[in-house]
């Protein structure tokens, strides 16, 4: 069942959701690999879902992509950013796809005429996957974060497959709860462990204990709360590590590891590390930290929660992207979220838009709020405020030219007029059939395609490179009718498929606009912060060369 030499964390969370296991999971790869172990991460999602691409983003978050196409949950975003490493679809399950897969081998006849039981057919559908990430990423050590809360039936399944795991192979396993610790009062700081033990006592239901606790709070805990813990909780000294509220993620795997978080695993699971340190991730947190040069980022956002409260979770990758970019130049983006519908209802507040340096129009679906965003790609153009594009960005970015400087008044996308007479915004032909099926799960332009750079361009000189690879999730491209013309008129098309069909990234050339530039692709998807991406460092170059 086990892979031989391979080692397993499982993390799983407690008291509540949203505690911060996937910024968890991601830490504790980060201070694995930073001292010399290779590590893989796992999201298990423990809905019916068969993918995250089929789910609003109000619901669940931004829908992460990988290279490979998988459209999955953002903490593959985090895991992704803290490990800068490509991961793979097999390294994201959903109870969904465990079901899928155990019912097509069973309709196979792969179960030799046995009847198929859940347990333990389930768990080991599971550590199968486990393993076969293992493999494939040519790691040591799988961090698998279970999504939910301890307590819930959904992620049960789940937990079986490491209670089978953890009792065959108890020294190659360490489970670790990352729970929430409340405080009372009204200066809130005395700390309640009471939660967390009831979630200790979840997990002894179904036969675990946790090997660790981190211990979410908004304050590091003191030495008499973790005792309590770990003598109510079964644990030894040493085994609750303190998880405080950071004002940069990126702190968390410094704070985990000056706890002593790295030598508790590798002496749990028998691991002798290399002898290396988290020397250069240290150094980018204090240069994030100490950045000083503001630069006020608008991004025009449409999936906000009730009122006017915006939902980070839906554009976590592009929050995360500026950042990066802003701690490789010195600068600390402040980002200002620019609600669309607004500058529908009152194309007079578009004025607002000369108070920033720079604006994102982030990707998005649907009619809501478009006309917004056009006013807003159309007032940055004319009054030069470095404008970023985003897949839909970059749709909406040549819809304006081709309305505003090509004078086709109705120039839009098929996807919000499928009878416009100018459908500079169009469906290639290989996906219509999927649309009139109603066939919407995957089909779309996923994963990441090659693109070629067209020689001194802002994209060329931002990448330094003429061949690039970038993530796509769109049905729509730019119509290849329109190319023409749009090029005439001055939009540069400064990356194409290899093949010269697909426009990839439009711009104004640097004589005409500070920063004006748009990629049907999502460059967030792989900006890193040891690695930011190149098109956001190039945007807040220009952002922060303007400042107002
Ligand atoms: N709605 C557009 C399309 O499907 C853009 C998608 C996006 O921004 N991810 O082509």
């Amino acid at each position: 069942m086990s892979k031989k030499g391979t080692k397993y964390i499982f993390v799983v969370g407690g008291v509540m959701s949203g505690v911060g296991k996937g910024v968890a999971s991601a830490s504790i790869g980060k201070i694995l690999q930073s001292r010399g172990v290779e590590v893989t991460a796992l999201k298990i999602d423990p809905y019916v879902n068969v993918d995250a691409g089929t789910m609003n983003p109000t619901e669940h978050g931004e829908v992460f992509v990988l290279d490979d196409g998988m459209e999955c949950d953002q903490d593959m975003g985090n895991y992704e950013r803290f490990l800068d490493r490509d991961l793979t679809r097999t390294n994201y399950m959903t109870t969904g796809s465990v079901y899928l897969s155990v019912i097509q081998k069973e309709r196979n006849l792969e179960f030799g005429g046995k009847q198929v039981e859940v347990v333990p057919r389930i768990p080991l559908e599971i550590i199968e996957r486990i393993n076969k990430a293992v493999e494939k990423a040519n790691a040591k050590v799988a961090i698998t974060e279970i999504g939910g809360t301890v307590g819930e039936y959904e992620n049960i399944l789940f937990l079986e497959a490491v209670r089978m795991l953890k009792i065959k192979n108890p020294h190659d396993v360490v489970l670790v709860l990352v729970s929430y610790v409340p405080a009372l009062g009204a200066g809130g700081n005395e700390l309640k462990t009471k939660p967390t033990q009831h979630a200790v006592r979840s997990l002894n239901a179904v036969g675990l204990n946790p090997d660790i606790i981190l211990a979410r709070a908004h304050i590091p805990l003191d030495d008499k709360r973790k005792a309590k813990i770990e003598f109510m909780c079964s644990l030894e000294k040493g085994d609750v590590i303190s998880a405080p509220n950071v004002g940069n993620i990126y702190e968390v795997p410094v704070n985990f590891e000056n706890d002593g978080l790295g030598d508790r695993i590798f002496m749990k699971l028998d691991i002798v590390p290399p002898n290396k340190d988290m020397k250069e991730w240290r150094e980018m947190v204090t240069e994030m930290n100490n950045a000083t040069k503001s630069v006020r980022i608008g991004i025009v956002g449409k999936y906000f929660g009730t009122g006017e409260f915006v939902l980070e979770d839906s554009y976590i990758s592009v929050i995360e992207s500026v950042r990066h970019a802003g701690g490789a130049l010195g600068c600390k983006p402040e980002i200002i979220w620019l609600n669309s519908e607004q500058f529908e209802k009152d194309p007079k507040s578009l004025k607002e838009l000369d108070k920033f340096d720079g604006i994102i129009v982030p990707g998005g679906f649907g009619s809501r709020g478009i006309e917004g965003k056009i006013a807003v790609a159309e007032y940055c153009r004319k009054e030069k405020i470095p404008y970023f594009g985003l897949c839909y960005g970059m749709q909406i970015a040549t819809i304006e030219f081709s309305r505003n400087v090509l004078g086709l008044k109705d120039a839009h996308t098929t996807e919000i007029n499928p009878d416009t007479k100018n459908p500079v915004i169009d469906i290639m032909p290989e996906q219509k059939k999927n649309l009139k099926d109603k066939n919407f799960g995957a089909t779309m332009r996923l994963g990441a395609y090659p693109a070629l750079l067209k020689k001194g361009s802002i994209a060329a000189i931002a990448y330094g490179a003429s061949e690039i690879s970038e993530r796509h999730r769109h049905r729509y491209e730019v119509n290849p009718e329109y190319i023409e013309r749009l090029s005439k008129e001055g939009l540069v098309f400064s990356g194409t498929s290899p093949d010269g069909r697909l426009m990839e990234i439009a711009e104004l050339p640097k004589s005409k606009h500070p920063f004006y530039l748009g990629a049907q692709f999502h460059p967030e998807l792989k900006s890193r912060p040891l690695n930011p991406h190149p098109l956001f460092v190039a945007f807040i170059k220009a952002c922060a060369a303007g400042k107002k």
